[in-house]
């Protein structure tokens, strides 16, 4: 096989808010693979458990009852005519319903429930069987892929990345001031880093990214170049 018909994985993990997923999009169009949110995975899922009453004012998730109902839940990604890929929830498109503030402050919660950890591993672990794909999370390096050609750890102050998510929700019309979402960021690093089922880890093999001062032409060139590198080993 010649090698730039290589297809490898690539694992983009980090922090939330860090621009992952934006990287994560910008890599697999530029190299024609195939891109997986899996923020998007866990975002639906809490979705699902909010609008059934399965999640308490307190943020309290009811883990036997979203267990149950996993097999209720279909998640799949459509692409849209503008090329963008929208996050389906049982048929429903809900990519803009899942990243309102209501979802974020109950997300860390329910991923770190064991069964729906496990339940989306296997889903994207699924996804990649013909590699050829981008997947960014948490714990791509680490758990889901962890034989991936090309890891990525990224990371920015805190204050940074909350500045840059304002600003994109904003974009989107989703209301939300700063102090929510840098309070709503603390937090879910925290509940990420420190649950019992695959934690928010940089895998030891990852490549450190840190963003704050690097334009997205910047960001775009150092992947590629990774990119470049891994394929032709
Ligand atoms: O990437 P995003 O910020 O949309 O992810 C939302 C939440 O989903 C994270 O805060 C984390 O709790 C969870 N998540 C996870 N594992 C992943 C991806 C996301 O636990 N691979």
């Amino acid at each position: 096989m010649d090698k730039n018909d290589k297809k490898i994985i690539i694992a983009i993990d980090g922090y939330s808010s860090s621009g992952k997923s934006t990287m994560a999009k910008s890599l697999a169009k530029a190299i024609g693979y195939k891109y997986v949110d899996t923020g998007a995975m866990y975002r639906a899922v809490t979705l699902y458990a909010m609008r059934h009453g399965m999640i308490g004012k307190d943020h309290v998730a009811n883990a036997q009852a979203i267990e149950a109902a996993l097999p209720d839940i279909n998640i799949t990604f459509m692409l849209m005519p503008d090329g963008t890929q929208h996050t389906m929830l049982n048929g429903e498109d809900v990519e803009t319903l899942i990243r309102r503030m209501d979802v974020s402050d109950n997300v860390s919660p329910v991923s770190a429930i064991p069964a729906v950890r496990r339940n989306l591993v296997s889903k994207q672990q699924a996804f990649g069987t013909e590699r050829g794909i981008v997947m960014d999370g948490r714990d791509i390096g680490t758990t889901v892929f962890p034989d991936a050609e090309l890891k990525i750890f990224v990371n920015a102050p805190a204050a940074t990345r909350a500045m840059r998510r304002v600003k994109e929700l904003q974009e989107k019309g989703i209301p939300a001031s700063y102090d929510e979402v840098l309070a709503n960021v603390e937090s879910r690093d925290h509940q990420d880093e420190t649950r019992a089922e695959s934690p928010l880890r940089r895998a030891e093999d990852a490549v450190d990214l840190d963003n704050s001062d690097l334009t997205l032409e910047e960001q775009d060139a150092i992947l590629v170049r990774l990119y470049k590198e891994r394929i032709s080993r």
